[in-house]
């Protein structure tokens, strides 16, 4: 079996609402799309959805790197995904947004080759995964709004997204704890944006409203402040923006500063490599969550097989597609139900049609 074809698209996917974090907000996604044929006549569905501010990758930068990969993986068996991997790696240095397409879319390849599902070839450790939804920063009382439409809808966990202000964050935990009742499951997100001694402080105060995890509560680099945030915290602490490769999440642990660690595959550069962090950690009894950038059912469905596949991903922030408006995949892909991403029938990622329209011409095609 060989790779005979692989095409590069460039799509731009629009938000239900802007999408407001600590560093910024966004309206858009601009993400890069690859179909992948082989001489087999299976096809394999990749995404990527870089972002610039997490591993300084662009739609630009996706595709340069691709130009760079595509042609050395013509004729390559796709099923030796770490092979392949290999091959990648010795091409290119990082670019892990750009590299995540080509790993998601070698997966699809071989559930479909093997006539399963993906998660059920790679372990099958649960049929369906509980995701949060996540609240975009907003004013305390329109947060409270958006979770009791979220939980209405029958989310079950909500992420809140804090980091501006650590007396608004706190007024707005506190607002939506109250409204929400002690059964829903509260995690946040700081996106980088307090220092360590104001994420100390305000963890303490948010303590009594049964806060599961903070995550990122200091910048990236910071390890030394992330580390004592840990130690001080009651809230445990899970690192997103600091770990992106497996070797980070060895670093980090070894470091003693984090709790939990928050796989991304744009930051992992794919599957392949998301799993091994899942497999450091759990060595080392550090639970981990599965999150997304911008993706669109394309790469949240690799996600989801993924956490479905792994014991040791527990958790799971897989909602980008659920913000966006533009529906890139027509059938297909993974539903969301009372809070639970739940499994199409089909082979591979479950990818049955892609629309046509959203998709457009290739930009690239390699053979
Ligand atoms: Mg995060």
């Amino acid at each position: 079996m060989g790779i005979k074809q692989i095409e590069v698209y460039m799509v731009t996917l629009k938000y239900k609402e802007p999408f407001r974090i600590a560093p910024g907000a966004s309206t858009e996604s601009r993400n890069v799309i690859l179909k992948i044929l082989t001489d087999y006549n299976v096809i394999g569905w990749g995404e990527s959805s870089p972002s610039k501010r997490v591993t300084g990758e662009t739609p630009e930068t996706v595709i340069e790197v691709l130009d760079k990969i595509a042609p050395k993986l013509i004729g390559m068996c796709p099923l030796r995904i770490e092979q392949d991997m290999e091959i990648m790696d010795s091409l290119v240095k990082g670019n892990p947004a750009a590299k995540v397409a080509i790993d998601i879319a070698l997966h699809d390849i071989l559930g479909k080759t093997c006539r399963k599902p993906l998660y059920r070839i790679m372990g099958g450790y649960r049929t369906e995964v509980l995701t949060d939804l996540t609240l975009s920063i907003k004013s305390p009382k329109e947060m409270v709004k958006d979770a009791v439409k979220a939980v209405r809808k029958g989310f079950k966990a909500l992420k809140v997204k804090v980091g501006v202000n650590p007396n608004e964050d706190f007024e707005r935990i506190k607002l939506i704890r109250e409204t929400v009742g002690s059964q829903i499951q509260i995690r946040i997100d700081a996106n980088q944006g307090w220092t360590p001694k104001q994420a100390i402080e305000t963890l303490k105060k948010m303590e009594k409203f049964d806060i599961q995890f903070a995550e990122q509560p200091v910048p990236a680099e910071d390890t030394r402040g992330l580390r004592e945030v840990k130690k001080n915290s009651p809230i445990p602490i899970m690192a997103d923006e600091s770990v992106h490769s497996p070797e980070d999440a060895l670093r980090l642990i070894q470091a003693e500063a984090v709790d939990l660690i928050n796989i991304k595959l744009m930051k992992s550069g794919g599957i392949l490599k998301g799993r091994k962090i899942a497999e450091i950690a759990e060595a080392a009894g550090v639970p981990c969550m599965i999150g997304c950038m911008g993706e669109s059912e394309i790469g949240i469905a690799a996600g989801t097989h993924l956490a479905a596949a792994t014991k040791n991903i527990q958790y799971a922030d897989l909602d980008s597609d659920i913000l966006i408006k533009d529906k890139l995949v027509k059938k297909g892909g993974t539903k969301v139900k009372n809070s639970m991403r739940i499994f199409p029938k089909e082979n591979g990622l479950g990818i049955k049609e892609v629309n046509e329209q959203i998709l457009g011409k290739p930009k690239m095609i390699y053979k």
